[in-house]
């Protein structure tokens, strides 16, 4: 497989170098020359096949002859260490728990692959190590951290707004070491983030370190996150209702994945775009134009975009033809107070701890189910894409009640921390000049 900029002014590349690169020279995002086409007797026997042997099948075509089938059997093994467990919250809403990897969050998937897809690069060319550069506002760094810890050949440096990842989040990004370097920036999510971008376009670092990028840009990140959907879609309830799919979006590469295993073959019949305030996406689907914001701090604070990076790849998936894209997708988006009222009667109606973000997913799916003619044909489910512990300080508020910490969260908070602080954008740049 082939992958084209969106920029269309740089050359063409294959899987491995398209994930090493993470952005192409011209700054445009990478996307597949084509969207393969599975098999219809592989979805219609689903079932009989394994979670492992279902994302195999899947990534395949888009890895193409860059990874032996036997090496990309065991990536994808290692990838999926955890289960994706689906549980009915009403009598037409289900919640696909996404967060039962290492760091509770769904990034574990996009990052433990493209961990182990870095890493073979790398094996392969030796020339140089990688240093991953990372902006997190809190989940995408303790995912990357995690993916990454002791792969060889690959320096991981996250860059994190001192104060403003919530104490769990913190202890993840610091406690690991080894190949793992967390920098406490003295300023917001989004200096951190202007920080990573002017680091990608320095001369002087593109000409002595070899920087790539973990955010859902990267492709492999991306494109592992459609395993879910289909290892979903085998063990759906209600398998003779039509599936519908609501996914909780802040920069949009969870759903694009979706829109990507759809297109692939997956019968899902709607998929629900379910935003907070930052609803760039629902308000164009509504009007037809789109008009990126500044970003709205919410307590779903992982979708806090204003301008998501991805939305350029769903247009690229339906030809940039608006019309064929809202037949498909459906945006809804909701207020704080929304939100926390769901959260509430999720709990006291239904006995479920959603998340923030999940609760989002649950109204959006809502909103859609009931505005159709027949409600009762339709098997809905929300993604919950973190677990409610990393939102506790909002959820525990909401609900008056403790939540649990579950086992494997334990170690981490008992560790050390250790970091290195950064004031500018001179001191990162010494920081990974000098390393
Ligand atoms: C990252 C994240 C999202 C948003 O996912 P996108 O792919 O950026 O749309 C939603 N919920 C949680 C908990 C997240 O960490």
């Amino acid at each position: 497989m082939k992958y084209y900029s969106l920029n269309h002014n740089a050359k063409d590349v294959g899987f491995l170098e398209a994930v090493q690169k993470g952005l192409a020279p011209d700054r445009g995002l990478y996307f597949p020359k084509e969207i393969p086409t599975l098999n219809a007797d592989f979805i219609e026997n689903i079932n009989q096949y394994s979670d492992h042997e279902i994302a195999y099948r899947v990534i395949q075509p888009f890895v193409g002859n860059d990874i032996p089938k036997e090496q990309l059997k065991k990536i994808v093994k290692d990838t999926l260490s955890f289960d994706f467990p689906i549980v009915q919250i009403t009598e037409n809403i289900a919640t696909l728990e996404l967060f039962q990897g290492p760091t509770l969050a769904f990034k574990d998937v996009g990052a433990r692959l493209m961990a182990r897809c870095l890493a073979h690069a790398n094996q392969l060319d030796k020339k140089k190590k990688i240093t991953v550069l990372v902006a997190t506002s809190g989940d995408t760094g303790g995912a990357v951290a995690d993916g990454f810890y002791k792969v060889k050949g690959i320096e991981v440096v996250i860059l994190y707004p001192k104060g403003k990842v919530s104490e769990i989040q913190e202890r993840q990004l610091t406690t690991l070491g080894k190949n793992i370097t967390a920098l406490e920036v003295e300023g917001t999510f989004d200096d951190c983030q202007d920080m990573v971008k002017s680091a990608f376009i320095d001369p002087e670092l593109i000409q002595n370190v070899n920087l790539t990028s973990a955010n859902s840009i990267n492709i492999a990140r991306w494109l592992a996150q459609m395993f879910y959907y289909f290892i979903a879609y085998k063990n759906r309830p209600n398998p003779e209702k039509k599936l519908i799919v609501s996914v909780p979006s802040g920069n949009f590469g969870n759903l694009c994945a979706g829109l990507i295993a759809q297109q692939m073959g997956l019968p899902i019949s709607h998929f629900i775009a379910s935003t907070n305030v930052n609803n760039t996406v629902p308000e164009y689907l509504e009007s037809g134009e789109y008009t990126p914001k500044k970003s709205i701090q919410t307590i779903s604070n992982a979708m806090d975009v204003g301008a998501p990076s991805n939305f350029i790849r769903i247009q690229k998936i339906f030809n940039n033809d608006f019309f064929k894209l809202k037949k498909i997708l459906s945006g809804f988006s909701y207020t704080d107070k929304e939100t926390e009222k769901a959260i509430k009667e999720i709990y006291e109606q239904e006995g479920y701890v959603a998340d923030p973000h999940g609760a989002v997913g649950f109204l959006g799916l809502k909103a859609y189910i009931e505005s159709q003619k027949e409600p009762s044909s339709y098997q809905g489910l929300f993604l919950e894409t973190a677990h409610p512990i990393k939102f506790a300080d909002a959820v525990e508020k909401i609900l008056k009640t403790q939540i649990q910490i579950p086992e494997r969260l334990k170690g981490v908070l008992q560790k050390e921390k250790f970091c290195f602080p950064i004031g500018d954008y001179q001191e990162l740049k010494y920081f990974l000049l000098s390393r």
